[in-house]
């Protein structure tokens, strides 16, 4: 059994040497057959067991990751963790999410370095600042905690902005949300992962999905690379994959892949304590605890599953960076890379049952799905362990291609990730 996170434990591990401490979880064969099984070893996949066996009392579940769990986007993501969406729908599933962020920490009695630092989202014309202003007003009518921000709120936040008067994106004002900040990538991961094995939940690395088990027209299983293994209920979290499990499964997905890459710099000292983003220069970019600038940008829309991005996209966030920040001219950056994410025509997940009985999907995150894992998790737990949608889910269910029923965030809140 995962022993107890404290600072009792610390302490005493600190005077036995550190000798003391188990592995954070099991790496067990897999069973031949379990009650769910869950595709994805990602932020997604690990949340949905560990809710499937918190919320259900479901625990002979196995998530299945073909290659080690945090290896996908939920790593390679740049952490932005944030609920001011446009639409209710939205609001009700990245409010939930937030707030169950906020309690992270201490349910998975893991430090996932929840850092709610505020984030802006600046506006660089009067067309922009009307816009914000709109966006605001509907947010605040949600509940959300959207702020309009003034020129000197900006200074205030983020002094080292360029505010020259000859700057090529001048700061009119911004979208403000307090809540918003970052959390630990890994961590999120690992601590789902350590949760969840102490729920007697087995996490199996190294095991891809090569196939499904169809009878009776229902998916009653998977094969693996470590075998067949059954089940009645599965669950699918794959992220940049989805419309590869897709095709195994039969069925086709609204989904473009595309490759999202970010960069950090080297760590220097504390010089920016918000998140930033500005549309405008397709830029946002953020401080990690470790001194890191953390860099990210938009997507390079030609279709890829090519996980190490290009140098023109990378040049053209940059380019933008520098127009915020001059300052940052000197920085050395340390290391870039990219992930896959899955984008829908309306830039809102999937949730739901999919065309083949028994398999239910989470995907279609696109570039913000980081934020949004304690809620995936819990709404993928629930349809897996009742079958049916709740009031959270129901929205964003694959037959709203059908019915036209579309939550166009990207077109509403106009803000990535
Ligand atoms: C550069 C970048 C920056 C981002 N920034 C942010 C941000 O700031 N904020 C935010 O909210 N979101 C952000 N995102 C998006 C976010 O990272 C994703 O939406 C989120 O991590 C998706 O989590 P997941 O668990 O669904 O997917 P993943 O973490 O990718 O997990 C899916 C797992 O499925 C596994 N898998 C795939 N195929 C198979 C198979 N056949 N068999 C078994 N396993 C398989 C993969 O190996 C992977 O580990 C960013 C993404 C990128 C790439």
């Amino acid at each position: 059994m995962t022993r107890r996170y404290s600072a009792l434990s610390l302490f005493k591990e600190g005077l036995a040497g550190q000798t003391g401490w188990k592995q954070a979880w099991r790496s067990p064969e897999p069973k031949p057959s379990y009650d769910a099984i869950v595709i994805g070893g990602g932020g997604h996949g690990l949340a949905t067991a560990y809710y499937l066996a918190k919320n259900h009392g479901i625990a002979r579940v196995a998530v299945l990751e073909k290659g080690w769990i945090g290896g996908g986007n939920t790593g390679r993501n740049t952490t932005v963790v944030r609920s001011n969406y446009y639409y209710p729908e939205s609001v009700e599933l990245y409010g939930l999410a937030h707030r169950l962020y906020e309690g992270l920490s201490k349910d998975l009695n893991y430090n996932v370095m929840l850092s709610q630092r505020g984030m802006v989202n600046l506006c660089h014309s009067t067309a922009e600042m009307e816009i914000g202003a709109r966006t605001v007003n509907a947010m605040q009518i949600n509940g959300i905690d959207a702020e309009l921000f003034s020129p000197e709120d900006v200074r205030r936040v983020a002094p080292i902005y360029n505010f020259s008067p000859d700057a090529r994106f001048p700061v009119f004002g911004g979208i403000w949300q307090g809540r918003a900040g970052t959390a630990r990538h890994d961590a999120v991961a690992w601590g789902y992962a350590r949760a969840a094995n102490r729920l007697g939940v087995d996490i199996i690395q190294n095991c891809e999905i090569t196939d499904f088990i169809v009878e009776g027209g229902r998916c009653r299983g998977v094969q693996t690379t470590r075998g067949a293994i059954r089940s009645e209920r599965i669950g699918m979290a794959v992220a940049g994959h989805s419309s590869v499990l897709a095709a195994k499964a039969g069925f086709r997905l609204p989904i473009n892949s595309y490759a999202l890459q970010a960069c950090v710099s080297e760590p220097v000292k504390p010089i920016l304590d918000t998140v930033v983003l500005s549309p405008g220069c397709g830029v946002y970019v953020s401080q990690s605890d470790k001194g890191e600038i953390v860099i990210g940008g938009g997507l390079d829309r030609i279709p890829s599953y090519a996980q190490r991005g290009n140098l023109p996209t990378l040049e053209a966030v940059i380019a933008g960076l520098l127009e915020m920040f001059p300052i940052f001219g000197q920085l050395k950056l340390m290391r870039q890379w990219a992930g896959i994410v899955d984008v829908v025509p309306d830039s809102s997940p999937i949730i739901g049952p999919s065309p083949l009985p028994n398999l239910f999907l989470n995907c279609g995150w696109g570039t913000g799905g980081f934020k949004a894992i304690p809620a995936g998790g819990t709404l993928l737990a629930n349809l897996l362990a009742t079958g049916k949608h709740n009031d959270i889910s129901r929205p964003f269910d694959l037959d709203r291609f059908a019915s036209g029923r579309l939550i166009d965030e990207a077109a509403g809140s106009g803000i990535a990730h």
